[in-house]
This record gives structure tokens, C-alpha cells and sequence, in this order.
């Protein structure tokens, strides 16, 4: 008999999570003025808002933790992390900061000036809103096949080379600070960019004058995606490819709470000196000073750790079956998502169940109110919301998506939640055609309004 597939880690600590009636749900959505970032946590039962600093942490993590330097300058802890940078993604130069949006704050501040353009494939939201505070634009480039959630493609993160070629010939290079590569691609689903992509990226930028910058946090289940769909791949380690990943590169920004499995951490990665010196005093103003950024020494090691760990494919291939059999499970059930399942989530289609909700009332907002009062399970809207207004005209921007992402932490939940997740869809899915109405906005920030927005039922 062919052995089935088993987790390649066992439990040694856990934690306790609370079941909870419709009646108190419909109660603390209402408080959370229908914003599931306003949820207390120990209201949700199964927590899939995201997957960003939820990760389960391992014992040599843990043992590492105690292990910290907290020196202010100079400290072992640092120089554990800087090996560590230095062997996974070849990076020679680094600066630590207190997470993925604080390196971009200060790249961006060295690199971005108001009128810039940066072309990439579907940005990420801090991303973008780092870019559009600086009143420079964000050009997504990414393949027209991402949006057609049926369609079964290896890569569907990658970037129309086509289109990136057209902004290249548009703005002149003093125009165009980088090219951001996002891997995975977040906002198309979890999808990855194939290694081929990456370096017609490069070939472009070198022949435009451009530098590329790797948006990297999830660049080791963008390898494992590598290892397992491209050509020629087959055999090389999972770091092998991240360092071939990152060659291509100039800077990497780094969210170290999604695949270095922290909960709190970042860094920027520069082949280039004068770039690293250039960031230094940036980094001091807005993070702290060079050798810790936002971080404690403890925590730099446990990032240290995590980074190679993240980089297991015994460890990757856990991780993303899990993912894929939550999206097997949806199958079963007919439940339509973006296809094939990501890498750290499944992004259901929100158009495609409740075709009834006009898109001014947040389709995909509507499907993750459903779902949390179905069974307390909380996702989150990829979609109108998330989209945001246009910076020039302030008109709502509509995104050809309406998704609802269940974020799956790491080495966190056990087959038997992604059951019950399907389960509770299931049951939402089997009553959409009585779900006509969504939300409407009764507060929102200029800015990133997803986070903080109010509503109410349309
Ligand atoms: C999470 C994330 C960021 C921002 O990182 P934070 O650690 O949340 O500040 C940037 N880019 C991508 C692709 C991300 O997933």
C-alpha cells in the first residue's frame, strides 16, 4: 500500500481556541462594525486573516530565543542572522528592521521620489501604499491569465514581460527607481513566478538601465513551486534556487513573518554597498541602529533559525499539501477558487458564489461576513475594498477579482480545521442564492482604508 502523505514535524506545545454560538457572532461582527480586522481574536475559532507572523515556531527557534545578544552594536545575533542571509539568498549586505513594510519605508525613502514609476506584478497593499504615499506609481504588469481563476497554469504570478517592456520605453530609467518582482504573487492567488520569468525580468532591466528589487516573502514556497513545475529544476535544493532567485536581483525586502516563520521581523538585502550606505541612515532614523533595525537580538535569531528551517523542503512540501488539500476538499464540494491552490492560501471566488451582490457592496467582504458567522472562521477580502480609491480621482476602484482569502498559518492547524473549514463553506455555498446584500461604508482612511473601514448592511 502506497503510504499516505504525513506531516513532516510533530506537536510539542498548544494552545487553546474557542468555539462560539451564531447568536454571539452576529453580535460581535455588528461591534466590529463588519470589519474582520476589529474582531477580538478570541472570537474567531479557526484564524485565517492571515498568514503573517501566525506561524508556529520550532523548539531550536524557541532554544535560539534564549541564546539572544542584545547588545546594541555589533551583537552575535546579527551576525547569526547576516550568515544566515548570506547563505539562503546570497545577499552580501543587509539592514534588519521590525518588518516587511519598514524595509520598504526605508528603501523607498533612499530610492522613491514623487512622479516615479515602479512596474510589477500585482503589488503588495503596504507596497503600494509606500509607493503611492510618495506620490510615485505602482504599474501592474502582471499576466492577463492571473485573473481567469479557472484557468490551470504553473506560474500564474509571473509578469508580462510584454507589458513591463511597454513602461520600460515609456518613462525614462531615472523615472523608474525598480522593477518589484513579488513572490509569490499575493494578490493573484498565492501564485508563483517561474525562475524563466524572473530572468527576462533581469535581461529587461539590464537592457532599460533599471534595477530589480525581490518583494520576498514568500520566496522559499515560490522555489518549492520552482522544484516542482519548472523544467531543469528538478534535482537543485530549495536554496540553490532561492540564491539563483535573488542573482537576479539588486534589493530584496523582506517580511520575515511569512516564510522565515517569526512572528515579528524584516530585512533588506543589497548586492550593492553604496545602496547598503545609502539606506543606513534611514534605517537609524525610522528603525534603530544598523546592526539590530526593529529587531531584538533575540528575535534576529530566531529569524537566523526560521530562515533555514523556511527553506526545508521536507518542511514546504508539508506546508503546501495542506494547502492543496483544502483546495481538493473545495473541489468535492464545487466550491470555485482561484486555481491551482496557492502557496500559503486559497482564494475563493467570491463573484463566481454570491453573483447576486452588486460590486459596490463588497462581494467579497459579503462571502467573509458569511463565513465567520457561519462557523467563526475569519478570512480576508482581496477585492474593492483592498483595491482602494484611485489616488488622482478618488473614485472606488473596482479589481476584476472579488476573492476571499483563507490564509493558512504555518505548522498552526491540522488537517482536521481544513475539514471543517470546507465544511463551513460548504454550508454558506449551499445557501448563496438567499445572499443578495452586502455592505455599504459609513467610515474610511485616504490610505490603506481596508484595515480600519467601517461598514454597514446595504
Ligand atoms: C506581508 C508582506 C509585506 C509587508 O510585510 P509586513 O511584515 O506585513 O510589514 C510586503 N510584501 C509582501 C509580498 C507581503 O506578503
Amino acid at each position: 500500500m502506497k503510504l499516505p502523505f504525513a506531516e513532516s514535524y510533530k506537536i510539542k506545545t498548544v494552545e487553546t481556541i474557542k468555539k462560539s454560538s451564531r447568536s454571539d457572532r452576529e453580535k460581535w461582527i455588528k461591534e466590529a462594525n463588519y470589519n474582520l480586522f476589529n474582531l477580538k481574536s478570541d472570537y474567531v475559532f479557526i484564524d485565517l486573516l492571515t498568514d503573517s507572523g501566525t506561524g508556529a515556531m520550532s523548539d531550536k527557534q524557541w532554544a535560539a530565543i534564549m541564546e539572544g545578544d542584545e547588545s546594541y552594536a555589533g551583537a552575535r545575533s546579527y551576525y547569526a542572522l547576516k550568515d544566515s542571509i548570506k547563505e539562503i539568498t546570497g545577499f552580501p549586505y543587509f539592514l534588519p528592521t521590525h518588518q516587511g513594510r519598514a524595509a520598504e519605508n526605508v528603501l523607498f525613502s533612499a530610492i522613491i521620489k514623487e512622479g516615479d514609476v515602479l512596474p510589477g506584478n500585482s503589488h503588495f497593499d503596504t507596497t503600494k501604499g509606500h509607493i503611492e504615499f510618495r506620490k510615485a506609481h505602482a504599474v501592474d504588469c502582471t499576466i492577463d491569465e492571473a485573473k481567469n481563476t479557472e484557468l490551470e497554469i504553473p506560474f500564474k504570478g509571473n509578469m508580462d514581460l510584454g507589458k513591463l517592456e511597454d513602461v520600460l520605453k515609456k518613462y525614462p530609467a531615472e523615472k523608474i527607481p525598480a522593477i518589484v518582482v513579488t513572490v509569490t504573487n499575493n494578490t493573484a492567488g498565492g501564485q508563483p513566478v517561474s525562475m524563466e520569468n524572473i530572468k527576462g525580468i533581469s535581461k529587461l532591466a539590464k537592457k532599460y538601465g533599471v534595477k530589480v528589487m525581490i518583494d520576498s516573502a514568500r520566496f522559499a514556497e515560490n522555489a518549492y513551486f520552482i522544484k516542482t513545475r519548472e523544467k531543469g529544476y528538478e534535482k537543485k535544493s530549495i536554496r540553490e534556487i532561492s540564491n539563483e532567485m535573488f542573482s537576479y536581483a539588486d534589493y530584496m525586502t523582506m517580511s520575515s513573518k511569512k516564510d522565515a516563520i517569526v512572528n515579528i521581523g524584516g530585512f533588506i538585502g543589497f548586492k550593492d554597498k553604496e545602496d547598503w550606505q545609502k539606506c543606513q541612515m534611514y534605517n537609524i532614523m525610522f528603525e534603530g541602529y544598523i546592526t539590530y533595525g526593529g529587531m531584538s537580538g533575540r528575535d534576529m535569531n530566531a529569524l537566523a533559525q526560521g530562515l533555514y528551517e523556511g527553506t526545508e523542503f521536507e518542511y514546504l512540501e508539508t506546508r503546501i499539501k495542506q494547502i492543496e488539500y483544502l483546495g481538493m476538499k473545495l473541489d468535492e464540494y464545487g466550491i470555485p477558487y482561484q486555481r491551482p491552490a496557492g502557496g500559503h492560501a486559497i482564494f475563493v471566488d467570491a463573484k463566481k458564489v454570491l453573483s447576486h451582490v452588486p460590486k459596490e457592496q463588497f462581494i467579497a467582504q459579503t462571502l467573509g461576513i458569511e463565513l465567520y458567522l457561519e462557523a467563526g472562521i475569519r478570512g480576508v477580502e482581496i477585492g474593492s475594498l483592498l483595491a482602494d480609491r484611485d489616488p488622482d480621482t478618488r473614485e472606488n476602484r473596482y479589481p476584476d477579482l472579488e476573492l476571499l482569502r483563507l490564509a493558512i498559518p504555518r505548522r498552526v492547524y491540522t488537517n482536521n480545521h481544513m475539514d471543517y473549514i470546507a465544511a463551513a463553506l460548504k454550508n454558506v455555498y449551499d445557501r448563496r442564492e438567499s445572499i443578495t446584500k452586502g455592505y455599504v461604508i459609513t467610515k474610511e482612511l485616504p490610505i490603506m482604508r481596508h484595515f480600519t473601514v467601517e461598514l454597514k448592511p446595504a
